[in-house]
């Protein structure tokens, strides 16, 4: 049931994330009539997210952050190997740890008052296709089921993504690229610098993967884990365990939220649309490699989107050959850089505790950041052709 009591729309999104709002406000704001559903009964009341986004996407995405939606204020990182430790020493807002409870229901309201209407706690139950498009979506509120009709429907529900697949669309990512990730945010505990996020890399630590201390407070922070593929001695939550019991300052916290969640860390699409159905966000995959950071690359994917489907519709044609025209925006300003990255993070993930010191001790703060955004990778390889047993997996960063 609607409570608006309409059912035909020009889009229907499916799913309230960064990638959902996204999408939905961009098409409101080109005129288009858009219903967004989601099944929660606040957009992320489950939280699955260390919660950091850099003051550089935030530039990127245009978006005025309101206050309280922002736990704390970033400036530079440490990055822990094995043997060695750099400090990122960066302006005092490069970055923040947001409350992604309160910043996804104000990025929902916020595509509300750009016209779309939003309705929480309903989930979408089915694809209705009709001569080989999709034409709509099955719901249901509090039990009770009815449809929406669109002609565009969006699939923007998060790394599960049923809605593509019930569509048709081919999103099955290779297990290497989906990172197990396992999260505790603690409280009482005491950090090196409450300032900075602090992040330790290492095989026995974290195979493939990383561990994050992500501060929210003083004494508050996101503690959690990534760790990438299959076939490890222990899984997320016993890597983090053992983490959390070798250090001292993290033993005496104590545990107010547990969060568990997979991470579709590369593995991107070629193609992302179906007649009349487009994948965003998690749900194409649209996620940062190297750290597995989403948020920014959900909005952007959500914001390409929506002037294709606005486009779209303006031209009366919602077929995949036109909707493609997605796919090959989104390639060409986010996907070769991302593609970038996980050509960098298949190099590190081979990468033994002694190279990874080695790398560690050889970049400045500034190579990190840069590596992170898929530049200045050449220089990396410099650094691990130093090494004539490392000289093959070099040349894939030339
Ligand atoms: C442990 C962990 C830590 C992370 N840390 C970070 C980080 O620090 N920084 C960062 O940038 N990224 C991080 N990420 C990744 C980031 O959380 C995601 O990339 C981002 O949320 C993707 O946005 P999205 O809108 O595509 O999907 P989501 O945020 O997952 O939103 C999808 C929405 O769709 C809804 N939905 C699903 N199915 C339906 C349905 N059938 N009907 C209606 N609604 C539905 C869901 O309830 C959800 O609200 C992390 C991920 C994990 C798992």
């Amino acid at each position: 049931m609607m409570l608006n009591g309409k059912y035909d729309y020009d889009v229907v999104v499916v799913g309230a994330g960064p990638a959902g709002s996204a999408t939905a406000k961009t098409c409101a704001e080109k005129g288009l009539e858009v219903a967004m559903v989601e099944k929660l009964p606040v957009p992320f009341a489950v939280k699955r997210c260390g919660e950091g986004l850099s003051n550089d996407s935030v530039k990127l995405i245009g978006q005025k952050i309101p206050p309280e939606c922002i736990a704390r204020k970033i400036n530079g990182a440490i990055v822990y190997s094995p043997g060695k430790k750099a400090v990122i020493d960066l302006h005092r807002e490069a970055g923040y740890i947001l409350e992604r409870k309160l910043y996804d229901k104000w990025l929902a309201a916020e595509a509300a008052r750009a016209g779309v209407y939003v309705q929480t706690k309903t989930a979408a139950t089915g694809v209705i296709k009709k001569d080989g498009f999709v034409k709509g979506v099955e719901i249901e509120f509090e039990g009770e089921k009815s449809a929406l009709s669109s002609r565009v429907v969006v699939a923007a529900d998060g790394v599960e993504s049923v809605i593509s697949r019930m569509a048709g669309l081919k999103t099955t990512n290779n297990l290497v690229n989906i990172f197990s990730a396992y999260q505790f945010e603690m409280v009482g505990i005491e950090m090196e610098d409450p300032d900075k996020i602090i992040v330790y890399v290492g095989n026995k630590i974290s195979p493939r993967g990383y561990v994050w201390i992500f501060p929210k407070g003083e004494d508050v922070a996101n503690v959690g884990i990534g760790i990438g593929g299959l076939g490890y001695e222990k899984t997320a939550r016993g890597y983090l365990e053992d983490f959390i019991k070798s250090d001292e300052g993290l033993r005496k916290g104590s545990i107010v939220e547990v969060n568990t969640g997979a991470i579709p860390a590369g593995g991107f699409m070629d193609n992302m649309v179906l007649n009349g159905l487009v994948a965003v966000g998690d749900a194409a995959h649209q996620v940062n490699p190297l750290h597995g950071g989403g948020i920014k690359e959900a909005t952007l994917g959500g914001m390409i989107a929506g002037d294709v489907i606005a486009g779209c519709i303006e031209k009366n044609d919602v077929s995949q050959s036109a909707l493609s025209e997605y796919n090959k925006i989104w390639w060409e300003q986010q996907g070769k850089r991302l593609r970038n990255i996980e050509k960098a993070r298949n190099v590190i993930a081979k990468l033994s505790d002694e190279d990874l010191d080695m790398l560690v001790e050889s970049v400045t703060g500034d190579d990190i950041v840069d590596f992170t955004r898929g530049k200045k990778l050449e220089k990396v390889a410099q650094i691990l052709l130093r090494k004539p047993g490392l000289i093959t997996l070099a040349r894939h960063l030339l």
